[in-house]
């Protein structure tokens, strides 16, 4: 999947949080919406895709999602941040299983490696690397964009300011 999707649903969380400056909240959760595509370093050391850490692996499990929570309470001491964590790194697979290409993600690792989809996969599979800056890429960006607007249009949508 193309990096909006992913975008579009760490910008809604940044608003649902609903803390001051949810701009400072979006960059933090559109950071942790792509930390499971840090695999793809996979690649480079010649991992196969199909391994537990190969792409759409371990980094796409619930157990990963559930490490990043964790990690969050431990840093900060703040559940909510933590539930928001594991709820924005998880959606990342979930979003993936909607693809219609390469493999599916691991979602129940380490207990299967398993790679899973959806039952219906609407969208698109992105190009790796270069592959982006082609038709299929903007295809791909296409469809996102106009899958995930209104995300993006409730994420900006101009709040009333509180009257004192
Ligand atoms: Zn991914």
């Amino acid at each position: 999947m193309a990096a909006f999707g992913h975008l579009a649903v760490a910008f809604t969380a940044g608003r649902v949080i609903d803390r001051p400056r949810p701009l400072g909240w979006m960059a933090l959760f559109s950071a942790l919406s792509m930390l499971p595509d840090v695999d793809v370093i996979a690649f480079v050391f010649r991992v196969p895709y199909e391994h537990p850490l190969g792409h759409r692996g371990a980094t796409h499990s619930i157990a990963f999602a559930v490490l990043c929570g964790v990690a969050a309470l431990l840093v900060r001491r703040d559940r909510r941040l933590a539930l928001f964590t594991t709820a924005v790194v998880l959606t990342h697979p979930l979003l993936d299983m909607l693809t219609d290409g390469g493999l599916g993600c691991a979602l129940f690792w380490p207990i299967s490696n398993e790679r899973l989809f959806w039952p219906v996969q609407p969208l698109p599979v992105a190009p790796i690397g270069h592959g982006m800056f082609s038709r299929r890429g903007l295809y791909v960006v296409i469809v996102e964009v106009l899958a995930f607007l209104p995300l993006v249009v409730f994420a900006f949508w101009p709040r009333r300011s509180a009257r004192s």
